[in-house]
């Protein structure tokens, strides 16, 4: 059975400061047919999003995010549970820090952890521990995290349910002419150097982080798409009917 990383960023979480509870049973329903075929494991955004419905303190100052961030996950984690319930699938909360990749020996317990989650159906739900994470050592940003983990944990695919349809040759809420690449073999060193533009409260990542994403996996052989998770017929075709309707294929070119 295919192993992939389902990321959705925080953008498609939430609405106006709180859970998008449409959208979460929408994902929920997509992952559990993926289910029927694949090994899933998702990477959530949307802790401090969910926190921060419960908790109103300034979201600007780092400690008052981790509060924050302590509040929503347990939260998130029940909204996901129940919806979850509905398919008769168990989820398993995940939380995991840079450090858990940087040493071999970490990366091979968590990894352990999860085939064994994965082996007995259980849909693991993996985020940044932002309680423990030290500002050196810290992603910052899922679309990295969820890189690593789709490597280290051997998955044949990153998935990244993002507010935007994919990759573009500029930003397309500013041009209206960009143009979406549907199949990129490779990024350019210099589209690496662009400076974070995420839109939104709860964004921490923007284009940038999600093209060093898929930098990590093409040096490595892997493979990530990136769609709107805002409407997942997308996501669907390419994943339940193996046909390109919309979306970035980050794929290194057979040859
Ligand atoms: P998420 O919350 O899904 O992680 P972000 O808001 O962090 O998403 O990043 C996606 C945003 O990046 C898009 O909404 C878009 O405005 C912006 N962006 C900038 N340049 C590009 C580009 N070349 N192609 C696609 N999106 C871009």
């Amino acid at each position: 059975m295919k192993r992939i990383v389902v990321k959705v960023g925080s953008h498609v979480l939430s609405e106006q400061n709180r859970l998008a509870k449409d959208r979460i049973d929408n994902l929920v329903e997509f992952l559990a047919d993926l289910h029927k075929i694949y090994e899933v494991i998702l990477v959530s955004s949307g802790a401090v999003a969910a926190g921060y419905s419960k908790l109103k303190i300034d979201k600007s100052k780092l400690p008052n995010r981790q509060a924050i961030a302590s509040v929503g996950q347990p939260y998130l984690m029940s909204v996901y549970q129940k919806k979850f319930n509905l398919y008769e699938i168990l989820s398993a909360q995940v939380l995991l820090t840079a450090d858990d990749f940087d040493s071999r020996k970490r990366t091979h317990h968590a990894k352990c952890a999860v085939n064994t989650l994965l082996k007995h159906k259980v849909i693991p739900i993996i985020n940044e521990n932002d309680t423990t994470a030290t500002e050196e050592l810290v992603f910052g940003d899922n679309d990295q995290l969820s890189s690593r983990v789709a490597y280290y944990f051997d998955a044949d695919m990153l998935v990244v349910l993002s507010d935007i349809d994919g990759y573009y040759d500029s930003d397309p809420r500013v041009d209206p002419k960009a143009k979406l690449y549907s199949k990129v073999a490779s990024i350019k060193a210099e589209d690496l150097q662009i400076k974070c533009n995420p839109n939104h409260t709860f964004a921490t990542g923007g284009i940038t982080t999600k093209l060093k994403a898929a930098d990590f996996l093409l040096k490595r052989g892997r493979q990530m798409y990136m769609t709107s998770g805002f409407d997942l017929s997308d996501a669907k075709n390419f994943l339940l009917g193996s046909v390109q309707s919309g979306g970035t294929h980050f794929v290194k070119e057979r040859g």
